[in-house]
């Protein structure tokens, strides 16, 4: 049967939509170059900053309205996978404007640092159970086929894979880093090492460490994610000795006790940014050739966040309901992304 949409790309924003347009009443294909959730959403941290001081102030209300889907969307995550997907940490000590962190004290409350309740998730566990729900959903999911041109007709979409023409109602580009809208790769190298209760905080719990150029995100499994390098050098997912050494030595400096933890695993991703590191969502241009074809890509360091709110004012949108939020910073034509250019070399590494 002919679906309402096809949505390229089954990272966590794809992904995302995909379920939240089928619980609306949508019928969904979803396809992916390769294995779904296996890029950025396979290499992100999870942290769920939405109150992190570095994003910009437009982010503001699509992240409170994704923080506050969130508890929803895991629900539904359980009721269609009988799998619960918990929250990995519920504080992060973020460094204070101004100043910096050269040393977590014993204590984990220094002035320097302050405490901001914030969540964080195992982004691999999410897309896990994520493509899980979708066969559960009995959305279709063409797993190793790619997205090669989508033309706009009366009434819908014509989309060409390298394998396939499929005729829907609309088309939304979920690509990230590969979308053809105004998005480029910012490459991350981030390492997980072993080092159970490192960040162990009494009452707390684990909990998040972000300085200006580093954080350390432990895992209720007992390993600890330092990362990331922000690097704009193309479609490069290399991981470099060096840099790994530079990560690991400025983790060390922060949390000695990491000096002898083994290093289980070294990796890099591909964020999807644009020059003013928000992302787009909504038609992909108001031209007659883009009629029923949107975007929704560009989340930069936020997309395991931002997810949620994006699949839900996606599902608005294709559902010509008006947006639960004005989403006018997110339009994908804006002027500010016509002088195109590279990512944000100043961002803090997320
Ligand atoms: C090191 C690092 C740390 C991060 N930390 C955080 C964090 O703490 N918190 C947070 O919220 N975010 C974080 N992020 C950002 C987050 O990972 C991304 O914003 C998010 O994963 C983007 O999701 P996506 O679905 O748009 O992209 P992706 O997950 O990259 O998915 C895009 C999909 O499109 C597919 N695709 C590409 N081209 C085609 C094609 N032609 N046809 C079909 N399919 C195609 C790809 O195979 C891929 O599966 C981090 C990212 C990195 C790299």
């Amino acid at each position: 049967m002919r679906p309402d949409v096809v949505i390229a790309g089954a990272g966590l924003i794809g992904m995302a939509c995909a379920l939240e347009c089928q619980r609306r009443g949508l019928r969904v294909t979803v396809l992916d170059k390769g294995r779904a959730g296996r890029e950025a959403s396979w290499a992100a941290a999870g942290m769920l900053a939405a109150h992190d001081p570095a994003n910009p102030r437009a982010l503001h209300e699509l992240s409170l309205l994704s923080l506050a889907l969130y508890p929803a969307f895991l629900n539904m995550l359980t009721e269609a996978t009988s799998v619960m997907v918990p929250f990995q940490t519920e504080w992060t000590l973020e460094e204070a404007d101004g100043a910096h962190a050269d040393a977590v004290p014993q204590s984990l409350s220094p002035e320097h640092l302050q405490r901001i309740p914030e969540h964080s998730v195992d982004p691999r566990q999410l897309s896990t159970t994520a493509v899980v729900a979708l066969k559960a959903r009995r959305i279709e999911l063409h797993e190793g086929e790619a997205l090669q041109s989508v033309l706009s007709h009366q009434g819908g979409v014509e989309v060409c894979t390298d394998k396939d023409t499929l005729h829907s109602g609309a088309f939304v580009d979920c690509t990230g880093a590969w979308s053809a809208s105004y998005v480029h790769p910012a490459k991350g190298q981030m390492l997980r090492v072993d080092a159970p209760g490192a960040l162990l905080a009494g009452a707390l719990g684990n909990v998040v460490v972000r300085t200006h150029d580093l954080y350390l995100v432990p895992r209720l499994d007992g390993s600890l994610i330092v990362g990331a390098t922000v690097e704009h050098v193309g479609f490069d997912k290399t991981v470099c000795a060096n840099d790994m050494a530079r990560l690991r030595a400025r983790a060390v400096a922060l949390l000695p006790t990491l000096l002898t933890a083994p290093v289980l695993e070294q990796w890099a991703g591909l964020r999807p940014v644009t020059v003013d590191g928000l992302p787009l969502i909504g038609l992909r241009s108001l031209a007659e050739v883009d009629a029923h074809v949107y975007v929704a890509a560009g989340h930069f360091r936020n997309g395991v966040l931002l997810a949620p709110a994006t699949a839900h004012v996606m599902a608005q949108l294709l559902l010509d309901e008006a947006p639960s939020i004005d989403l006018n910073a997110f339009q994908p034509e804006r002027e500010a992304l016509r002088e195109q250019g590279k990512g944000r070399d100043d961002a803090p590494p997320r």
